[in-house]
């Protein structure tokens, strides 16, 4: 199937509600440009760098996709993804959510972000731990900085082979994002939960998902030698 066959047929087997970012990260403009004729609205990168050329390429069309920040972001990179990405969804630290802020305040800006959550407590990988006390402080610092709005939670989750491991890391990941709407703490809205992607969406869906992010079953497997 093409890239437009396979991303019209996810986008009708999912809810409406859920939203589908696509991770573009080795895809040419080309292949881009096919998932956003078909009806494709917002794009994933993961590197600053990838999201400029991507901007370049696709030209005029750039402006009708909402870009997210899906990588880990540098701190040296923040002014360049300030004007790049419509939301970061990488924040993982009250040093980086900081830092965002303050230059958000000199581009007179208002970034929105999500928080990333480690929610296998893995030691290689980003994210704030998946513990309700950490997270209420993080968010309470968070709520001040001005120029910075939390919008969300995303997760990557460990990779394994079978999707249905994912689910009881899913399944938490959703709890603190309730945790935290009950929470209300004034500043910060719970509206975007992040989690899924190509061998998992389905179980991250039935578990809460409001939005998946899918590289490999719209595109293709990738290949890095490009
Ligand atoms: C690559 C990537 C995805 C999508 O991965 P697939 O398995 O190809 O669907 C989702 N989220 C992040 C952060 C990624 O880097």
């Amino acid at each position: 199937m093409s890239i437009a066959e396979n991303y019209l047929k996810i986008r009708r087997e999912i809810p409406d509600t859920v939203t589908i970012v696509l991770a573009g990260k080795t895809r040419t403009p080309q292949e881009i440009l096919e998932a956003v004729e078909a009806g494709a609205t917002d794009i994933g990168h993961n590197y600053v760098q990838e999201a400029e050329q991507m901007c370049r390429d696709l030209g005029e069309q750039a402006n009708r996709i909402t870009r997210h920040m899906i990588g880990p972001l540098q701190t040296n990179k923040i002014n360049k993804a300030l004007h790049l990405f419509d939301v970061i969804q990488t924040v993982d630290s009250l040093e980086k959510a900081r830092a965002i802020s303050l230059r958000a305040e000199k581009a007179g800006k208002t970034m929105p972000v999500y928080i990333e959550i480690n929610i296998g407590n893995e030691a290689a990988k980003s994210g704030v731990a998946p513990d309700m006390g950490t997270l209420e402080v993080l968010v309470a610092e968070m709520a001040k900085l001005k120029h910075m709005q939390v919008t969300g939670l995303m997760t990557m989750g460990p990779l394994t082979g079978d999707p249905e491991d994912s689910r009881p890391h899913f399944r938490k990941t959703r709890q603190l994002f309730e945790s935290l709407q009950t929470l209300a703490v004034p500043g910060i809205t719970m509206e975007t939960l992040s989690m899924g992607m190509s061998d998992s969406y389905r179980v991250a869906i039935e578990e809460g998902a409001t939005m998946v992010r899918l590289g490999t079953v719209v595109f293709g497997a990738r290949s890095y030698n490009r």
